[in-house]
This record gives structure tokens, sequence and C-alpha cells, in this order.
């Protein structure tokens, strides 16, 4: 056995990785060093300056704090009535700095490159149910274009009762630093990053709990909290942020992620170790809605909604988020081996049931922010870790989310205990779950189909090899080995392995590369969120539009559409492409999460045009969202605004050379079963279909190949059209590049981007 309790396996061939390694430096597939960090000791002040605290007035302060990390320097810009009208909070400030603040020139990793978090006027209200999110958005490692991911916990709230609606953070430090924003003694200050041993100096949840104890004197309380990330985030490409927050019930600090597309990473070459955030006013009192009344009303409604049905239905409360692993195997929707397969025999062993009974406590309920009575962020304590750099320790795990589970199984391994283990490890190494275990399962994929082999791998990727998944977590957290690689993500990785496959067997790179790519799962850049879509339409179009880059939030349809067959035809897939990423933007605007809006579903859904939408708990959000800014809000109301954001965002894709119809274009695995052996696993499922697409038996093509091929030419063709349609209704051209028109509609059509349009051709 190695260090890491994984068997020693083949040796690693090192000239063959030491010769890659260099191959790829040379076209910069790696980032470069890490910014040159202190020697830590203590956290010695570098900067500090006093302000006035801002009151928060109807859900905003108006200001936005400034951090600049080249000068070490800190300013607060106020923001104009007019900008806040247009851009709401949240995702939209983010995305509105970016287009403002950067150039298509700009990489994750330039100084200009800008770290925004955000949260907006309807956070921090535990009247309410889910108001402790914030975004993160800046330009991605993995799809150098913007990228949010949205995050819980008490950061945000605090920084608003500190007296700002979002933290900007610039430039680069020459040293790792950490921001303190007191709102008690309003006061910002940057110090060196301290040190509390070697141990605990790379990790994201341990170096938070030390450094927050070490700010509070050891007196952790919920008026603090922090966001920080592990030494995993510098050396991959997926690094997340973890949001640290004192858990009183637990009487222990716990963490969510902004799991998606590199902010961890961006953080850690920006020289931030981490951000902490004080304030001791009361929240209840603290968003000063216009009409706090009205914001109760509306508040006392969700919460009467969720706690009668939830138990009715998924039952998140009781089980949290794993509860979807038994529908998405029931309904072929569980990644198995890469995606190849949507069930298993053995996923029962990873059930809901199997995580309550064995690390829950069913007593618990598990919120992520004061007031939400959905409580899925569930937790374990002491859990014995028996892999990996600490095994032999017992932590506390936040998780898993549906997510992680996914991510895992993508590997084909169904052990529960590995599965809490390699949670924990990515949330502490700072790695998002999901990119790590996509493109985990990529390189299996291609160990499996003879484009690796053991000598360049160094061990055996088999599907189900636990030690081998283990092994690869901790070396793409150090940038050892095959972790190196992994670190990239799977777009980088697909390279990496054209070029070794083509040097030994004189393949073409661009013939490899087309292969790969029917199986390497990203669009954009960024690693697919955990469902198999290749039956729904809908779902492949939320991922393939997905500006992001495939991530489910912002059009999650495939439980409407597969398991609850909501959107059976071709117009009403369509039009949900359209509604469900304007209504989930708003969402990432505002403060808030979704889950009480799209897991739980109101008893009178039912009875109107599209239960799907959930309109009647929609209403009680607008009233919130009016209540909260003193005017009135239609739901449509809520839909323009939010389309102003979707179409900007779509523009800095554009700019970011990410934008254009060949960017929303999906591996053949997402739309179909890619290999015949993926066909064969459900031929009887397949023949139906396409007898059902021909019309009749006398058209079914003879041989079961020819049948899989008739498959793969009609999705194909269908998910071309579905691209003609959605673009035109999001007022797009055929090259999905926005109209003219479309950027008028919304006030956006300013010399930057009419010049952006005309270089388009539009
Ligand atoms: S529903 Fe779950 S994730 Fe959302 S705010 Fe509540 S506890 Fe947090």
């Amino acid at each position: 056995m190695n260090e890491r309790g994984a068997p020693e396996t083949s040796s690693l061939d090192s000239s063959i990785l030491s010769s890659t390694v260099t191959d790829l430096q040379e076209r910069a597939y790696f980032f470069p060093e890490p910014p040159p960090t202190v020697k830590r000791g203590q956290m010695k002040t570098l900067d500090s300056s006093k302000y006035q605290v801002a009151p928060v007035r109807a859900g905003y302060t108006d200001r936005i704090l400034q951090l600049d990390l080249s000068s070490l320097t800190t300013s607060i810009t106020e923001v104009a009535p007019d900008f806040r009208r247009k851009y709401i909070g949240g995702r939209g400030y983010a995305m509105k700095m970016i287009w403002d603040g950067t150039t298509e020139e700009t990489r994750y990793d330039s100084p200009e490159n800008i770290l925004v978090m955000a949260s907006g006027p309807l956070g921090n209200e535990p009247r309410f149910p889910g108001t402790g999110k914030f975004v993160v958005g800046t330009i991605s490692p993995l799809t150098e274009t913007f990228v949010d991911s949205n995050i819980g916990g008490h950061f945000a709230p605090l920084l608003k009762m500190s007296g700002f609606d979002a933290l900007a953070v610039h430039g680069i430090s020459t040293e790792e630093v950490v921001v303190i924003v007191d709102g008690d003694e309003g006061t910002v200050t940057v110090t060196t990053a301290p040190s509390f041993g070697e141990e605990i100096d790379g990790g994201g949840l341990e170096y938070g709990e030390a450094l927050l104890k070490e700010f509070t004197g050891g007196e952790l309380t919920e008026n603090v909290a922090a966001v920080t990330t592990g030494n995993g985030a510098l050396h991959a490409r997926f690094g997340i942020i973890n949001s640290l927050f004192y858990d009183r019930r637990r009487r222990r600090i716990r963490s969510k992620q902004a799991g998606r597309g590199g902010t961890g990473t961006v953080m850690r070459v920006k020289g931030l170790r981490a951000v902490i955030v004080r304030s001791s006013l009361a929240r209840v009192k603290a968003n000063h809605p216009a009409d706090k009344k009205s914001v109760q009303q509306a508040g006392a409604e969700l919460k009467r909604v969720i706690s009668q049905q939830d138990p009715k239905q998924l039952n998140l409360r009781a089980w949290g988020t794993p509860v979807l692993a038994e529908y998405m195997n029931k309904f072929h929707l569980l990644p198995v081996n890469n995606y190849q397969y949507g069930q298993h025999p053995d996923a029962p062993a990873v059930f809901a049931d199997v995580f309550l009974e064995r690390y829950f406590n069913k007593e618990v309920p598990d919120g992520c922010y004061m007031g939400c009575n959905l409580a899925c962020a569930k937790g374990a304590e002491d859990v014995a870790l028996t892999r990996g750099p600490q095994a032999g320790r017992k932590v506390g795990i936040d998780g898993p989310e549906y997510e992680t589970l996914g991510a895992v199984t993508c590997q084909g391994i169904f052990d529960p205990h590995f599965i809490m283990e390699y949670n924990w490890y990515c949330d502490e190494y700072g790695l998002d779950t999901i990119s790590m275990g996509v493109t985990a399962a990529f390189l299996m994929e291609c160990f499996q189909r003879g484009y690796l082999s053991v000598e360049e791998t160094g061990y055996d990727l088999s599907w189900g090899n636990i030690d081998a998944a283990d092994r690869l977590l901790h070396e793409t957290a150090t940038g050892e080995g095959l972790g190196k690689i992994c670190g990239q993500g799977v777009q980088r990785a697909k390279r990496w392995v054209a070029e070794k496959y083509g040097a030994k067997t004189n393949t073409p790179i661009d013939e490899t590369m087309s292969e790969l790519g029917k199986f390497g799962m990203e669009v954009k850049g960024l690693e697919f969120s955990l469902y198999i879509t290749k039956e729904s339409l809908a779902q492949q179009g939320g991922y393939g539009f997905s500006l992001k880059g495939p991530q489910h939030d912002e059009a999650w349809l495939i439980f409407i559409d597969q398991v609850h067959n909501e959107i059976p035809t071709f117009e009403m897939k369509a039009d949900a492409l359209k509604w469900f990423p304007l209504i989930r933007t708003w969402f990432n605007a505002v403060g808030l999460c979704k889950l009480p809006w799209i897991d739980v579903r109101h008893p009178e859904a039912a009875q109107t045009d599209n239960p799907s939408q959930n309109q009647p708990t929609l209403e009680y959000y607008a009233q919130y969202y009016g209540a909260t800014i003193g005017e009135n809000k239609s739901l449509q109301d809520i839909l323009d605004d939010s389309e102003r954001l979707h179409v900007l965002q779509k523009m800095i894709n554009v700019r970011q050379g990410k934008g254009t119809r060949e960017f929303d274009q999906i591996p053949l695995r997402d739309m179909a079963p890619a290999y015949f052996n993926e066909y064969q696993s459900r031929s009887d499922y397949y023949d139906d279909w396409l007898r059902e697409q021909l019309g009749t038996d006398a058209d079914l093509p003879e041989s079961p190949e020819e049948r899989h091929q008739t498959i793969l030419n009609l999705r194909r063709q269908a998910y071309q059209r579905l691209c003609d349609v959605v673009y035109k209704a999001k007022g797009y051209t055929p090259e999905g590049v926005p109209l003219r028109k479309t950027l008028e509609k919304f006030d956006l059509l300013e010399e930057k981007a009419a010049a952006l349009l005309q270089a388009h051709g539009v």
C-alpha cells in the first residue's frame, strides 16, 4: 500500500509523464505558478480602513466593497438607482461588473479579472425560506467566459449587515492575504494569511475553521462567517469556494460550496486565502423591507406549503437531496460508467435510506440559513476517514448532495462510505465534486476503450476501482501524476489523450478528438452535472444552451420532462427552455434558494396551465419581492427583468468567443446511446422509440446496428431543430447571437455591444 492507502499498482512511467507535462506546459494547459506565498506566521496587518456602516433599506445597502489585491487597497462604490433597477443584485451585479470591467483578452488569471460575491435584495430574511444564498461570479478557468455559482450559508447576510451588497475582488496579490470585513467595528482589514501548521494550512475547511477560531478567540457564533478554499484549487481548474458558518445545533462549523466553474481557483490565483465577515445585528430586523407585514405573510404561506407538501412529495427535509438517487435510477437517469447507463443493480446501496440510517441524524433539521423549513442540507458527525492522508481521523461531513453521489456512481462506484469520504476530501481540498468525478470518469472510459494504457495512467482505471478513484482524487488535489491532467477538466484532458493516442498509433489528433467528443462530457469547457439526458430532449437543451456550461441550475427539466412527463411535445419543451432559465436567473439575482419553489409543488399548481412552473408558489415570491423593495412586481415583470440579465450574459459569451451555435453543441452521449453497447442495454426500449418515430414496423431497419445508427441520426436532427426554435424564441440569429432588437428591448445596445454585434454580422 502506498502512503494514501491505495495499492501500489504498476509504477508510473515517469519519462512519459514528464514529457507530457512539459508538452502541456508549453501549450499553457497548466496554471502559471501560484503567487508567491508568505511564509505563514501570524496575521500581520497590511491595510486597514474605517467606514460608516450603511443601513439596509428595502433589501439593499447600495454599496459595493471593492478590494484591489494588487495595491492592497479597498474602496466603496455607491450603487446608482438605475444600476440597481436594471441589474437587481447577485448574478446580475456580477455579470455587469464583468461586462464593464473586463475585455475579451481577460483570462481567469489576469489581474483585471474580477471575483464578485453578491447577494440580492431578498437575501437575509428569516421570515421567508431560503434567503442565505449568494452568487460568486468571475471569468472561469474552465470555460474562459463568465461563470456564476450559487452558495448558501451566513456569509452574504453578514456582509449585507456589514453594509455591503457585494464584494468585488480585483488584482493579484504577491502574498496570500485574508480580508476581514467587520461590521461591528466598521473596519475592513487586509492581513497576511496566518499559519496554523502544515496539516491545516492547505485545507479549505480546516484552515477556515482555524481562522475563525483565531479571529473570535475560540468563541464561535453565528455572527461570524468566512469564505475560503483549499490547496487543491491551486492545482485544478475546478476549485470551489467554501462558505463556512457556525451551526449552533451541531456546535460546529459547517460548509456549503460554490462548486461550479473554478471560482475557488480564481480566488487562490488572486492570492486571497479567505474573507471573514462579522455583524452582530439582529437578523430578523436586518433586511428592512418596505412592507414587513406582507413579507411575513408571504413567508408564512410558503412555509405552510413546505411543511404540508414536502413530506408527501420528495421529503427533502428528512432525506436531503440524496432522495433523488432512487428516482434517477428508476427512470434510467443516474449516471453510471461515465453516463453510459442510467441504472445499476448496486444502486440501492447509495439510496437515501442508507445515508439516513448510517450517517444522518433524523431528528436534526439541517438548514443552510435561518428560517428555511425545507432544511435539506444534511450533515453527519464523527465519520471515520479510512483513506487518504487523513485516514484514521473522525470528521463532520456536510453532504452528500445528490450531485456528489452521482459523481461517484459515474465512476462505477456504489459505496456509501467512499461517497462520504470523497465529499469531505473534495471540500477540504477545494475541488468541485462534479468536475472531479466527471473528469475521472472520462479518463476511466479512455482507459477502458484503449485510448490510455496503464503505462500512461500509472494504474488500473477500471470502473468501480475505488483505490484508483481515491488515488486520482488525491493526485488531482496535489497536482501530481495523472491528477495533473485530471485537474484540467475534460476539455483539456481530451486533447492530452488524443495526443498520447496519436503518438503511439499514428492516428490523426482530430480523428481521435472527434471520437472522444462523443463521450467527453463537457460543453463550453464545463463538465456536465449528474443527470443522464439521452431520453430528455428538454434537458439536452437545458445543458447545451446553459450560458455557463452544462449545469442544471439554469434549466433543470429532467424531472418534469422524464419523471413527470409534463412537457411531452416539442413545442412545450422549447417553451420551457425559454421560460425556466429566466425565472431561475431571477432567483440567482435576488439572493434566493430555488428548492422551496422547484422541489415542493403547491397543491393548486395542478389546476394551472403549466403545473411544472408552480405558479401559485411563485405568487408568494412576487409578493415577497414587491413587499421588500416597495414596488409592485408581477411575474411578468420578474421575467422581463431577468431576461435583461440573460441577454447580457449571452453577450459576455459572444465577446469571449463562446457565444455562438457551435458552443451549444453537446456530446453524442448527451443526446443518444452513443455506442452500440448503450443501445443494446435497452434495445427493446430503443426499438419501441424508433417504431414510434417512423410510424410503421415496415420502416424499422432490420439489423440492430442500423437501428442504432438511425436513432443517432434522428436525435442529431432533433437537437438541431431545437436550436433553431429556441434561438428564435429568445431573439437570436440562427447562429445563436442576439439580434439588435433584442438588445434594444432591454436597453443593452450600448456602443460596445453594437460593435460586437456588427462583428458578427448582426
Ligand atoms: S432548501 Fe436546502 S439548500 Fe435551500 S436554503 Fe433551504 S436548506 Fe439551504
